[in-house]
């Protein structure tokens, strides 16, 4: 059986104090059907981590570098972020992707550098609205997915974020969703080392309070990663509740 995971990604916003008014928010519900997790910048990682203790509220960081330590200025290892105690880390985020040229490559090599450091990667994948439209999705997907998979052991979660969907307010239909999901399920059952019916695939893509029961109904979709509505409490947490309610 998989247990519901939602995780918000704040990317780079807000001051110490909104990040830990919005952290103190979320942690006044005590959560025990679905996994709660927060992806803050580095910058406000401290300062979360030390609300978060003695709560069963996870916390993610929101990439890392592929390398162990060294001269790499403005980077993070993983390393670094057990030490503050994260459990997992976003890697292959779109924005990454287009902004920051983290091909499947690196993606591959900074999720393989998580699992060393015990650290469980979220490899985000999605297509771009022009893949979509020339029938190319699945394609895009399973050749980010192999890319990865040539380097990681069983223990990841996947997200799907179709780009055209991300920060857009227009998020995919739960049917579009769920097609690509089970997709990924039975690719990763025969591609990687993980168990494909325990394996969590989150969707993310502007999920909002008014369209997560819908999106979370969908047998493959195991919770979703969140951008803008995470940056609310009361949305981000009228998701999780959305979670709880329909998954698992
Ligand atoms: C994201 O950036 O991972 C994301 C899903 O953003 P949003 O929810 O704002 O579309």
């Amino acid at each position: 059986m998989r247990k519901a995971l939602v995780a918000g990604n704040w990317k780079m916003n807000g001051t110490i104090n909104d990040v830990k008014e919005l952290t103190s928010k979320i942690c006044q519900t005590e959560w025990n059907d679905v996994d709660i997790m927060l992806a803050p910048s580095f910058a406000h990682m401290h300062s979360v981590s030390e609300i978060l203790s003695g709560t069963n509220v996870l916390l993610a960081g929101q990439d890392c570098s592929e390398f162990d330590q060294g001269a790499f200025t403005g980077e993070t290892s993983a390393d670094m972020l057990a030490d503050l105690g994260c459990t997992h880390v976003i890697v292959g985020h779109s924005e990454r992707r287009q902004f920051f040229g983290d091909d499947d490559l690196r993606v591959a090599r900074k999720a393989r550098k998580a699992q060393i450091k015990r650290l469980c990667p979220i490899v985000c994948v999605g297509e771009t609205l022009e893949e979509r439209d020339s029938g190319k999705t699945t394609e895009v997907i399973e050749r980010q997915l192999c890319a990865v998979f040539e380097m990681i052991e069983n223990k990841f979660v996947i997200a799907y974020e179709p780009v055209w969907a991300i920060g857009t307010g227009k998020s995919a239909t739960p049917e579009m969703a769920q097609e690509v999901h089970e997709n990924i399920r039975q690719y990763s059952a025969a591609h990687s080392h993980a168990n494909g019916s325990d394996l969590r695939i989150l969707y993310g893509g502007s999920v909002k309070p008014d369209n997560a029961d819908e999106l979370f109904s969908m047998p493959d979709i195991d919770g979703g990663l969140i951008g803008g509505a995470s940056l609310d409490s009361e949305s981000f947490l009228k998701i999780c509740c959305s979670a709880a309610k329909l998954i698992n």
